[in-house]
């Protein structure tokens, strides 16, 4: 489901049968309950076809598959014109730049005053903000939500942090529907401070 050449997820489109979509192109991720080995999040996504559809994605698929060590990434190898799995190969690349102090995925927690390292699964609404990307996260580490103004690569692209991001000065709300709410307001207000991103 998830390519390591292209970045994208593969989802159905009702429009299209098939369509495939980069993190950034994801807009709301909502863990499910119930299912906890792996957990299952729905996420919302703007299609190509110009609806906005909902698809499912494991844990391991949202966080491990773009690093190569999710199951299932491939590879098609122009010499011998067959797909291999990219995993190990990825996944040791993967793990000596984390092992060296580089994350894959960073924000900027507003309420800790400082970068945190992140992945994915802690991303729970996006959107397109001109030319940017605005993306609410849940901080791993106080659990309260920031909302960081990022370029496309940022969150599309492991390993890839802007050194400055743009920051919403402001604490959100707890609860899910007032923090959707609260961060579209925040996002058409433009009121951004930038911050740096010094994770290494
Ligand atoms: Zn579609
Ligand atoms: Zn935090």
């Amino acid at each position: 489901m998830y390519d390591g050449l292209t970045t994208k997820y593969t989802f159905a489109c009702p429009e299209r049968g098939e369509t495939r979509v980069t993190l950034s192109g994801f807009r709301r991720l909502e863990r499910l309950p119930g299912a906890a080995h792996p957990a299952v999040y729905s996420v919302h996504f703007a299609c190509v076809c110009g609806g906005e559809h909902v698809g499912l994605v494991s844990h391991d698929e949202l966080d491990w598959a773009p690093l190569g060590l999710g199951s299932g990434a491939t590879f098609l190898n122009l010499m011998t014109a067959r797909l291999e799995v990219l995993d190990s190969e990825l996944a040791e690349l993967a793990a000596a730049r984390i092992r060296a102090g580089e994350w894959p995925w960073s924000f900027f927690c507003y309420p800790e005053n400082q970068p945190r390292p992140v992945f994915p699964s802690s991303f729970f609404l996006l959107a397109p903000s001109a030319g940017a990307v605005g993306v609410a996260v849940r901080c791993p580490a106080c659990a309260q939500a920031s909302i960081n103004i990022v370029s496309e690569h940022h969150v599309d692209l492991p390993f890839h942090n802007d050194r400055e991001v743009g920051v919403v000065e402001h604490v959100f709300a707890a609860d899910a529907a007032r923090a959707i709410e609260e961060f579209t307001a925040e996002l058409h207000s433009a009121q951004f401070d930038a911050r740096r991103l010094a994770l290494e």
